[in-house]
């Protein structure tokens, strides 16, 4: 199902995207802290002329871990070599891509955490030392073969660094966490991809846009080319704000950035179990969700804003989403 307001990246946003992704630390808006400490990195590593450690990026979908790992390499000045954990079905496959790397290459690794187990543990000899043992053959004469690599750097990206697993994670050097976009970086990023679309977008119209967006630069970019549309064919010279509320209305958003999904979320909890508290399973039953998508893509952003809070006994729908809704705690 299409949805406006996920993080996740869906089919229309892919020949966009390619064209609104900075290049550099500097372009990259927002996530001071972890650009501040990858610069030190990047930085020493060239000096040394040494590969830069591992690192991990970790934090909800669509929030920049793509982009960042491909401004690594480009700041390395090495190349970017990009594959995900469930495309790599064979430890063999990974043995072609690691022996194909330069020195000093980046290999990023999106949804890492989704390697099969085989070939995770030919990443950590991989990773450590910078060589694999193959298995060639079968049955007696099998034997085991060392292939050393070049030195590279692997940049890994997952929703939750806890989903790898142990001896994995021990690997990275550098675990970095992407956050939520605060809203005036978020607004500069409207802007910004505004100027290059050519279309020029009222102060006020990329506030709203970037408060609407749930945090998330992908959602706000997605956001901002419907309503760019509707602006063009209504003659605009410049977005304006009334277009974009009347835009946003349509695409059924709401005043906080949430959707259908997150309604019949949040509702299915009010209706069904008085606000809660209610086990993740028992949700997903519900409202017929996988429990990891809830987990993953719907439930940070309401975390993050204060709708659901997660105890020992289950999720519980806060006052502050009663409110949302109209609704009083104990209207349930
Ligand atoms: P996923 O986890 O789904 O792979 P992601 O976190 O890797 O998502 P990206 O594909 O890197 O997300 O980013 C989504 C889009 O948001 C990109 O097209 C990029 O243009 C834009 N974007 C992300 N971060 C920034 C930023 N800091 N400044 C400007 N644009 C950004």
């Amino acid at each position: 199902e299409e949805r406006m307001v996920t993080g996740e990246l869906q089919e229309e946003d892919s020949t966009v995207e390619l064209s609104l992704r900075p290049t550099s630390l500097k372009q990259y808006i927002g996530q001071s802290k972890v650009k501040e400490n990858l610069s030190i990195f990047i930085q020493a590593a060239k000096m040394r002329n040494e590969p830069l450690d591992h690192v991990l990026l970790y934090g909800p979908p669509g929030l920049g871990k793509t982009t960042l790992a491909a401004i690594i390499a480009n700041e390395l000045g090495v190349q970017f070599r990009s594959t995900s954990g469930p495309a790599i079905d064979r430890a063999g496959d990974l043995a072609a891509i690691l022996s194909s790397l330069e020195p000093g290459d980046v290999l990023f690794i999106d949804e890492v955490h989704r390697l099969p187990r085989s070939v995770e543990e030919v990443l950590y000899s991989a990773m450590e030392d910078f060589f694999i043992d193959i298995v060639i053959g079968t049955g007696p004469s099998a034997r085991s073969v060392r292939i050393d690599l070049p030195p590279f750097t692997l940049v890994g990206a997952t929703t939750r660094a806890g989903l790898l697993s142990a001896p994995l994670r021990d690997r990275f050097g550098v675990l970095s966490r992407l956050e939520y976009y605060e809203a005036k970086d978020l607004c500069a990023i409207v802007e910004r991809t505004a100027d290059i679309f050519e279309a020029p977008i009222a102060k006020e119209a990329a506030i709203e846009v970037a408060r609407r967006s749930r945090g998330t630069p992908r959602i706000a970019n997605r956001l901002l080319k419907r309503i760019r549309d509707i602006s063009q064919v209504r003659g605009e010279t410049e977005i304006s704000l009334e277009t974009t509320s009347t835009a946003l209305k349509m695409l059924q958003v709401d005043d906080v950035g949430l959707d259908h999904i997150d309604h019949k979320l949040l509702k299915g909890i009010i209706e069904g179990f008085q606000g809660g508290p209610v086990g993740l399973e028992t949700i997903a039953a519900t409202i017929r969700e996988e429990s990891q998508t809830i987990e993953d893509v719907y439930e940070p952003y309401l975390l993050q804003i204060g709708f659901i809070q997660r105890t020992p006994r289950g999720r519980l729908v806060t006052a502050k989403a009663y409110e949302h809704f109209g609704l009083k705690v104990n209207d349930s």
